[in-house]
């Protein structure tokens, strides 16, 4: 079997377009790179639920602001088509930034009800970049189905919400997050991580549980993120957030959980930016 590779948009139109005509049924699976088990479990689900499935490598200067990693961003795009050959993925799109981003290219797509809270609030460019870079490769592709990880939650919810707003055609799927066996989401920047922090990364994670077992055994939501910032910070964590935001439009929960909700957070462990989230819901 061979991992067909594609670099323009007229190369991806043109294989999606011979599939689907074929009858065949195409996801197309979003990354930037530096594959790991996380992306690998985004390719199995789209495999287990489309004929033909292409996933995208594509590092987006668009999201990263002027302090960021663009540039030290892991990037082994070798190394990546092999994973997705053994993933059995039938196609990797490679665009390059000039075809992204052609000269004169003047469109944002945002979504600011979205956009200014949780990663948002710290990341102005953010979200505005993902929304602008995922819609055209959604609109390039117009694959069946598309699928996301849980992993990035907020970037999730805003993605189903521009699908639905701009009537894309292509069904949005969220997939569960992929850890390490501590407890650490898989991330292609947990490399960044150095000896003495990769122990204590996976103490975001056991933290967010102890607030997931108590508020959802009603203990409120404001005493209970308050203490589970203050023991990570004493870990070691530079705590961004910690909060608690229900599921229909991320708005803030800080009293009571009344309803089904999310609990995330984001830290800088040293210089690495490590997310993670939970479902919380009363029993
Ligand atoms: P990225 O390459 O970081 O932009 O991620 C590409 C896609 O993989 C996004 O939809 C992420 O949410 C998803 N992803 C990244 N890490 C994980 C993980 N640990 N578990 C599940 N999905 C993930």
């Amino acid at each position: 079997m061979t991992l067909t590779t594609v670099k323009t948009v007229q190369d991806i139109r043109a294989i999606v377009k011979a599939w689907q005509a074929e009858g065949l049924t195409v996801a197309l699976v979003p990354t930037m790179g530096a594959l790991h088990k996380g992306h690998l479990s985004l390719i199995t689900a789209a495999k287990e639920s489309c004929d033909r499935v292409i996933a995208s490598i594509f590092v987006n200067p668009k999201q990263f602001g002027p302090n960021e990693d663009l540039d030290t961003y892991p990037r082994q795009e070798a190394t990546d088509a092999a994973l997705l050959k053994k993933a059995k993925c039938d196609a990797l799109y490679l665009p390059n930034v000039t075809e992204m981003y052609p000269t004169g290219f003047a469109t944002q797509i945002q979504v600011p009800a979205l956009d200014g809270i949780l990663c948002g609030a710290s990341r102005p460019v953010f979200f505005t970049g993902i929304a602008t870079v995922v819609s055209k490769l959604l609109i390039q592709a117009s694959c069946d189905q598309a699928f996301f990880g849980e992993k990035d939650f907020q970037q999730l919810t805003l993605i189903k919400r521009l699908a639905t707003d701009l009537n894309l055609p292509t069904e949005i799927h969220g997939c569960p997050i992929i850890r390490e066996e501590d407890g650490l989401a898989a991330s292609s920047r947990n490399i960044y991580l150095t000896e003495k922090e990769r122990p204590i990364a996976p103490s975001l994670h056991q933290t967010l549980q102890t607030v997931k077992t108590a508020v959802e055994a009603g203990s409120p939501i404001g005493a209970e993120t308050a203490k589970a910032k203050a023991s990570l910070t004493a870990l070691g964590f530079d705590v961004d957030y910690l909060e608690i935001r229900t599921l229909i439009d991320l708005s803030l929960l800080t009293e009571n959980l009344d309803q089904p909700a999310r609990l995330f957070a984001a830290t800088y462990l040293g210089k690495t930016r490590l997310i993670d989230n939970l479902g919380v819901s009363l029993k």
